[in-house]
């Protein structure tokens, strides 16, 4: 039994660990926080919350919360504790020696999707006003980047198209690549009670996800197809669509372009894309295919959910264009109940996409070298900006190393844990003069810092998230910031440090500056969210309410475009050295890489990830349930405690990867989105053998 006293007041929040943007209630005694509640008005939650949202909150006052600045000259020198005058002097003439001695484009930034949108919204403008160029990439682009450019392409913006409630209306719901049971529990839930319901499940995952069969729950179709397949099964499913003529035309010739649609159902017509083809090349019954086809073309109001399993490949922004052809081509889109809805794995990826963090846009979305998109913001601003696209992550490392790259201010994401390639990101880092981590613990990157800015966690800052249905939920702030500044406050010391004149008391100020800059934007005022509770973007003049499911009239881009998704196998093979296939995901009580969750005092946040292995492949390896296993790929190897399972097929193994000592990022490969650069995290080619754990 806890005693946690009686809570004297209450703010209403937004959790901040997953896309789904739970409002909670937090309650609190003073300046300590006694408790978190499921807000019963929350939009996206309607009252519930998973285990991490109502309890895994500990961490913010955990004891390896670093709270001074620190500094030291060279990455083997121990920590200097300093002022924050110190340390924000020493990054500014840092980064502008840099500049000085290699040029404008020698140092960067990386934006989090943990942070708030106000944040965010600074970091790029550090980058893009401050040090003048365009060298500012985000998280996302090691998640759903090939989100913005698939639906980009093919619809006109970056975004979700429904609202949660929306699922009310479903009749067939189609997962790929996503566990939301795990990854998005609230919305999990809700997905299970609609099948109980009746709506018709799909489930096209190379795993035996939950949903797959869980109590009351069955999908009519689970499609467990090869991991690096996911263009080809979807490009065959559109294949039955159309030679067995279950689109929509009268949707096809009033929203899309016609002659595009013929251009495109030639192409998915083809022999190579039947269901027997891809059956023999995907490992998924050609049968299942064409019941999963047809169930989805003419089940009623089909709507699509999608996560990392999509997204993280080598045709990654395909398998999102794919995606939408089909929406497309069955007319299930623009009305309640139907869409294309990506699950954001972050608090915050749809505001981090939004605000601006990757290197060739502007908050918004819109191309830097577009002159009147520039002109805009040069003119608010006050300075000259630049055209050209700036550096990815790991445009920013490759140059590290080659000598270019210098300098990085990454704030809230561990790169060194969470990008593909260790040993790659490891190299980049320690090439570079000066890295500022900006976070709450003392991360696997702040290894190769010069200076460590102590973080703020959501409890101590006022500002917003956007979750994966656009909705922009207040962040509001609960307790006084640990180390005396929040992370907003923090990036604007490092810009007038450098010369500018930031003058923001408060994060509404920045939410006044992003609605006067970005079109999406402009009807949100802190306000109007204290007023609504939270608004789906776009809010502007046309929707002054918000915009719950977009692409109603008309598609943003105008006509909504078909593109052809040619199947290309990925350069990652399995062979005899290397012959399984390794993926990964989440478990429900964990994080990502874990930060956050394994410092909060409950034992269900200390279970070790194991490594899923199908009978028949442990057999032939002599591998019992709970032995230590070795993972080697041409990458590199680790180990891991072995979970024998029929959950996966043979021939594929499966990890989660929330503790740093499971390394799951040594064996994942360089290969990555030809579009985006979004690592190819889920298909890596391993051999796994017994070993004693070291
Ligand atoms: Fe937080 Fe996501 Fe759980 Fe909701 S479902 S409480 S947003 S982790």
């Amino acid at each position: 039994i806890i005693e946690i006293g009686q809570p004297e007041h209450s703010l209403v929040t937004t959790c901040a660990y997953c896309g789904v943007g739970c409002s909670f209630k937090a309650e609190m005694r003073g300046d300590e926080l006694v408790r978190m509640l499921a807000y019963k008005d929350g939009k996206a939650n309607h009252g519930h919350s998973c285990v991490k949202g109502r309890f895994a909150y500990g961490y913010a006052n955990h004891g390896d919360r670093i709270l001074n600045p620190m500094i030291r000259e060279k990455t083997s020198d121990p920590w200097r504790e300093v002022s924050w005058e110190e340390a924000l002097s020493h990054v500014a003439s840092e980064f502008r020696r840099l500049q000085y001695q290699h040029g404008r484009e020698s140092i960067g930034v990386i934006t989090s999707s943990r942070c708030t949108n106000e944040e965010t919204f600074l970091v790029q403008k550090l980058a893009r006003a401050v040090f003048g160029n365009n060298n500012t990439d985000t998280c996302a682009r090691v998640c759903h980047s090939p989100t913005g450019y698939g639906l980009g392409q093919t619809f006109g913006t970056s975004a979700g198209t429904q609202d949660f409630d929306s699922v009310e209306q479903s009749d067939v719901i189609l997962v790929i690549g996503a566990n939301p049971t795990d990854g998005h529990p609230v919305f999990g839930s809700r997905l299970k009670k609609r099948i109980r319901q009746g709506a018709k499940l799909i489930v096209i995952d190379p795993r035996r996800i939950d949903l797959v069969r869980t109590p009351h729950v069955e999908a009519a179709h689970h499609l467990p197809l090869r991991p690096g397949t996911n263009v080809a099964v979807l490009t065959s499913l559109a294949h039955v669509i159309v030679t067995e003529t279950l689109y929509d035309e009268a949707f096809i010739r009033e929203r899309c372009d016609w002659d595009e649609f013929q251009d495109w159902a030639e192409f998915v017509s083809r022999e190579e894309n039947s269901p027997e083809t891809v059956g023999a090349l995907s490992g998924v019954d050609p049968e299942e295919i064409r019941g999963a086809a047809r169930l989805y073309a003419t089940g009623g109001n089909g709507a699509i959910y999608y996560g990392l399993g999509v997204t993280e490949h080598s045709q990654g922004s395909t398998t999102v264009m794919a995606i939408a052809n089909l929406a497309m081509a069955t007319g299930n889109l623009g009305r309640p109940g139907v869409g294309v809805n990506p699950l954001r794995g972050q608090n915050n990826v749809q505001g981090s996409c939004d605000m601006g963090s990757f290197p060739h846009e502007f908050p918004g979305y819109r191309h830097v070298s577009i002159d009147e998109v520039r002109e805009s913001f040069e003119k608010i601003w006050g300075v000259s900006l630049n055209d050209e696209p700036g550096l990815r992550i790991n445009n920013m490392l490759d140059a590290a190393v080659e000598g270019s790259f210098k300098g990085i201010y990454i704030q809230g994401e561990d790169i060194l844990q969470s990008d593909p390639d260790t040993h790659h990101v490891a190299a980049g880092l320690a090439a570079m003069e000066c890295v500022v981590v900006h976070d709450l613990f003392l991360n696997e990157t702040a290894n190769y810092a010069h200076v460590f800015l102590p973080g703020s966690t959501f409890l101590e800052k006022d500002g917003t998230f956007t979750n994966a249905e656009r909705r922009i939920n207040r962040v509001r702030k609960v307790m006084t910031p640990r180390a005396g500044y929040a992370d907003w406050e923090v990036t604007q010391e490092i810009a007038n440090a450098m010369g500018a004149n930031w003058t923001y008391t408060h994060p509404s100020q920045i939410m006044a500056e992003i609605a006067l800059t970005t079109p999406s934007f402009t009807g949100v005022t802190y306000e109007l969210l204290d007023e609504k509770g939270s608004i789906q973007w776009p809010c502007n003049d046309k929707a002054p309410e918000g915009t719950p499911i977009m692409h109603v009239d008309g598609f943003v881009r105008g006509k909504g475009k078909f593109i052809r998704t040619e199947y290309v196998a990925t350069d990652e093979r399995t062979g005899p050295r290397f012959p399984l296939l390794l993926t990964t995901g989440r478990i429900l009580s964990q994080y990502n890489v874990g930060a956050q969750t394994r410092r909060t005092a409950n034992s269900v946040w200390h279970e070790e990830d194991r490594l899923e292995i199908n009978p028949i492949d442990a057999e032939v390896r002599g591998v019992k349930d709970g032995d230590w296993v070795r993972i080697a790929s041409r990458a590199g190897e680790t180990s891991l405690r072995a979970l024998i399972t029929d959950r996966v097929v043979p021939g594929v193994v499966y990890t989660t990867f929330h503790h740093p000592s499971t390394q799951a990022n040594v064996v994942t490969t360089d290969y990555s989105d030809w579009a985006t650069s979004c690592p190819e995290y889920k298909v890596t080619a391993v051999q796994i053998s017994p070993s004693n754990g070291q």
